[in-house]
């Protein structure tokens, strides 16, 4: 009916007086269709001449991306995304590079990571030596009366492994305290200052959940686990307002250095969400934010009448936190059997369990109130226990689709993973725990239960949803180094280049999803956010290599060489 060279707009003008015939009336709405978009609004941002991975699998690949305000607007081919353009358009030519949804961190602890990269780092300090001499080195930095903290040493990294004690650090340190955690967060070395203030003495007991190392007349020797580490911790001076800010401003800039445009914040304290949310109210959040503050004060969020995920798309609350026991690296993760390298001991179960009825008291209560539980179970006693638990109360409060998570679910006793699947409890898990822990984990609990330990690949087989993170600042924060370690299971020390239990590798793709969707999903946010698709947040990131074709041992290689998150770019390299 009409020529190719009479603009739609015209035949649209045409059509109006033309009578009812129903070709007719098809090719006017096409027509109008196409009118309608050459007026539309332009977009504001449009990428283009990308290989999009979407994540969605209406649409897996594209070429662009146009974005409207914080909203993808469309996701297609170079001359549909064209199209979007207008004067004011920014327009980044990907250069046919890799663009994936950006990455959302299921487990951080957000402040302290961003605290972290300010204060003394131990991660690799490979010697006692070398421990004790840049723990002074940071003595010498700050201000009288000022702590260190931070630290995130490793003990396995030492020949042969020992705990570190005081003695290492005291003639370095004489009249500054210090409190240097181990990399898990479950053990930390406290001077004699520190020990000091804190009124510790060899006749201190033990607290329930917690443990002080001590030597043969019943001295503490300098390390505090699990429950025992709030004796020196409650005497330490909280952050002030300004340190809390600017822990939260390096925790956002590093962030979206490395691509990740949401975390879920475990243990944030109320302080932590403080801040979150002036920085959402002035607009200064490059990173969304879900807080999951300690279960042991569930009622609060009760009170008010908060249910999961509730909040704006930067800042959501609703969610509870809480800790069945401690860490493997710590011996203090609870097992049916005895440590294999420490026969005396099974592990701890955290003070929140102790007693039992207290902490399922507080879930049933919790759950009731509509808010999510996010439990701590590493051991594989521990990790059954809370099934038990979450099977309690969803008899007690009825079916409901309440995302129950399980984080880190690290060993996993055979016959729990049917659970596991038909409780829907979905799996929140760190890939790099399993090539830095996969070091010395056989030695820890022996041949047969490693064979279940960070299980990726049983736990998608019996339809266990996951969600990935890396608990920053356990693990770096860098998603590529997360991606390499669920692919390769290739651990650190290059024992295991083939991979450590090599039959729990999982793919690529299916990672990437867990890292996206799937982290989503455990923060009931699948429908705003995790793939790239018209309507949804606008957050992505552009890799500088394509690690859908490559080799999965080149993925910690890879760059972010942009991070959009909400339509902005947050991040250019
Ligand atoms: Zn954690």
């Amino acid at each position: 009916m009409t020529s190719q060279h009479v603009p739609p707009c015209f035949v649209r003008v045409k059509s109006c007086f033309q009578a009812l015939d129903p070709t007719l009336l098809l090719l006017t709405a096409l027509a109008m269709t196409a009118c309608a978009r050459s007026n539309r609004t332009p977009a504001d941002l449009v990428i283009t001449r990308a290989k999009v991975w979407t994540g969605n699998p209406a649409q897996a690949a594209a070429e662009g991306v146009a974005i409207i305000g914080d909203r993808i607007v469309a996701v297609g081919g170079v001359d549909e995304i064209d199209r979007w353009r207008g004067p004011a358009t920014r327009v980044i030519d990907a250069g046919g590079r890799r663009i994936v949804p950006g990455f959302n961190d299921a487990h951080v602890h957000f402040v302290d990571g961003g605290r972290q990269l300010d204060s003394v780092d131990l991660k690799d300090a490979n010697s006692p030596q070398e421990f004790a001499r840049r723990i002074g080195e940071q003595a010498r930095k700050v201000s009288a009366g000022e702590w260190v903290l931070g630290g995130d040493w490793d003990d396995q990294r030492w020949t042969p492994p020992r705990l570190p004690t005081k003695d290492l650090i005291d003639s370095i340190t004489p009249t500054t305290p210090v409190f240097v955690s181990r990399y898990d967060g479950h053990m930390s070395l406290a001077n004699s200052v520190a020990i000091k203030l804190a009124g510790v003495t060899a006749q201190t007991p033990d607290p329930p959940g917690g443990t002080i190392v001590r030597d043969a007349q019943r001295n503490p020797t300098g390390v505090f686990k699990d429950a025992a580490m709030n004796y020196i911790e409650r005497v330490i001076p909280p952050m002030t307002p300004e340190q809390r800010l600017h822990a939260v401003k390096r925790a956002l800039e590093h962030a979206a250095s490395v691509g990740v445009t949401s975390v879920q914040h475990m243990n944030p304290s109320y302080e932590d969400i403080g801040t979150y949310a002036d920085l959402a109210n002035r607009g200064e959040l490059t990173a969304r934010i879900y807080a999951a503050p300690p279960e042991t004060g569930w009622s609060d969020q009760a009170k008010l009448g908060v249910h999961r995920s509730f909040g704006s798309a930067w800042l959501r609350i609703g969610a509870l936190k809480g800790y069945a026991d401690g860490s493997l690296g710590s011996t203090t993760a609870f097992f049916f059997a005895p440590y294999t390298d420490a026969p005396n001991t099974r592990g701890l179960l955290s003070d929140e369990m102790q007693p039992l009825d207290g902490m399922r008291a507080r879930l049933i209560g919790a759950d009731k109130s509509g808010l999510q539980l996010c439990i701590h179970a590493i051991g594989d006693q521990a990790i059954s226990q809370v099934l038990d638990l979450f099977r309690d109360v969803a008899k007690a409060n009825g079916d409901r689709d309440r995302r129950f998570r399980i984080e880190h679910a690290q060993h996993i006793a055979a016959k729990d993973f049917d659970r596991f699947a038909s409780l829907s409890v979905i799996a929140s898990v760190q890939p790099y725990h399993a090539i830095d822990d996969g070091r010395w984990a056989e030695r820890r609990i022996g041949p047969e239960r490693i064979k279940t330990t960070y299980a990726f690949r049983t736990l998608l087989d019996k339809g266990v949803r996951l969600a990935l993170g890396t608990d920053w600042t356990v693990a770096p924060l860098n998603p590529m180094l997360t991606l390499y370690a669920a692919t390769t299971r290739a651990t650190l020390d290059g024992r295991h280049p083939n991979g450590w239990v090599p039959e729990q590798k999982i793919s690529v793709i299916e990672a990437l999803t867990a890292y996206t969707t799937g982290s989503a999903y455990a923060e009931f946010q699948e429908n705003e956010k995790g793939t790239i698709a018209r309507g949804k947040l606008a957050d992505l990131v552009v890799l500088s290599d394509d690690i859908l074709n490559m080799p999965p041992a080149s993925i910690k290689n890879v760059t972010v060489v942009t991070t959009i998150a909400g339509g902005r770019v947050v991040f250019e390299r």
